[in-house]
């Protein structure tokens, strides 16, 4: 290494739960470090969050990130607009990440660049999400669905269990199976009967959004089934290729294996938040990016 060349203490890559409360911790250990973030953030899709803690009456993703960067600006931490395209590790331990032509190196790295759900095709997809009528987190707001005719659609495993989740909350849950009952176990049929969870085996052909309203799932044989909240269950994305590329170890869906001070297979690389293993929640993302800064500032 260039002896005169910058190397930051710690490169975040991504800013949203994760990536900015790393910042602040590791800003307050007064290490040096940028954070870099494409500025797809799934904070900014929730239209009110009622689960984190220090805001009793709710509070909508989009203002809650404003406060987490507004938190991290308070030491001088503001993200990079860019993308993050490369990552290579260094034989002398260091990383050299490629950011839209530029290069910077770093002695360590943490990503932190969540993931994506797998949407269905749905007209008035994001109006549906602004209003409630298209859910993506039964864990974070199954309990707004009471009362409700709620349709859960995915096909397999992924489908199955979450209807049954669903369906603790005191509402009447209709598994859209999507041509995969033929694979579910007498056992499994069973529990769903227990449960209450109706199942509709066929193919949705068309999904609109009444915002505020309802949503209307039109089935390939024409039936017209209409509900109140549609939760897709057809999975999730987690962005690793960085460090799947490096030899870092994941599940199927792409999220990392970690260990409890959130380090990957690749040494000096770290992972907190939605790509790393664990539930995808803010709180998680928050708690492990605790530890990982902490893990990083520990190590250096
Ligand atoms: C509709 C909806 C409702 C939700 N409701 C709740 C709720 O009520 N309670 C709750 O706890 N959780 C909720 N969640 C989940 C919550 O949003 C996530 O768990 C949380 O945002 C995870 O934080 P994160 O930092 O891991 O990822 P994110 O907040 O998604 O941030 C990742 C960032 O990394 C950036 N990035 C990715 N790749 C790169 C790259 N190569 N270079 C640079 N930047 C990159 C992305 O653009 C993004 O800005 C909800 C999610 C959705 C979609």
């Amino acid at each position: 290494m260039n002896a005169r060349e910058p190397i930051l203490d710690c490169l975040v890559i991504g800013g949203g739960a994760a990536g900015l409360t790393a910042a602040v911790y590791l800003a307050r250990y007064r290490r040096t470090l940028r954070v870099i973030d494409e500025g797809r953030s799934r904070l900014q899709w929730i239209p009110k969050t009622r689960n984190v803690m220090g805001f009793p009456d709710g509070v909508a993703g989009s203002v809650l990130w404003d406060r987490l960067r507004q938190h991290a600006a308070r030491y001088g931490i503001e993200p990079e607009p860019g993308r993050v395209e490369s990552l290579v590790l260094r034989e002398d331990g260091a990383f050299e990440a490629g950011v839209d032509g530029r290069r910077l190196l770093a002695r360590k790295v943490l990503l932190a660049t969540g993931a994506s759900d797998v949407e269905p095709v749905v007209a008035g997809l994001r109006e549906g999400l602004a209003h409630g009528q298209v859910r993506y987190c039964p864990v974070c707001d199954g309990f707004e669905t009471q009362g409700q005719r709620v349709a859960v659609m995915g096909p397999g495993l992924h489908g199955l269990r979450e209807s049954l989740f669903v369906s603790g909350f005191d509402n009447r849950v209709t598994w859209l199976s999507m041509g995969s009952l033929q694979a579910v176990s007498a056992d499994q049929a069973g529990r769903l009967r227990g449960c209450g969870v109706q199942v509709h085996d066929g193919q949705p052909h068309g999904i609109a959004c009444v915002p505020g309203a309802e949503v209307r799932v039109t089935m390939d044989d024409g039936q017209v089934l209409v509900f109140d909240t549609l939760y897709p269950a057809l999975g999730q994305t987690h962005a690793s290729a960085l460090a799947v590329r490096l030899g870092a170890r994941c599940a199927d869906d792409g999220q990392l294996e970690v260990d409890s001070h959130l380090r990957t297979a690749v040494p000096g690389l770290f992972a907190a938040g939605d790509v790393a293993q664990g539930l995808n929640q803010i709180s998680v993302a928050a708690g492990q990016a605790a530890i990982a800064a902490t893990a990083i500032h520990n190590s250096l």
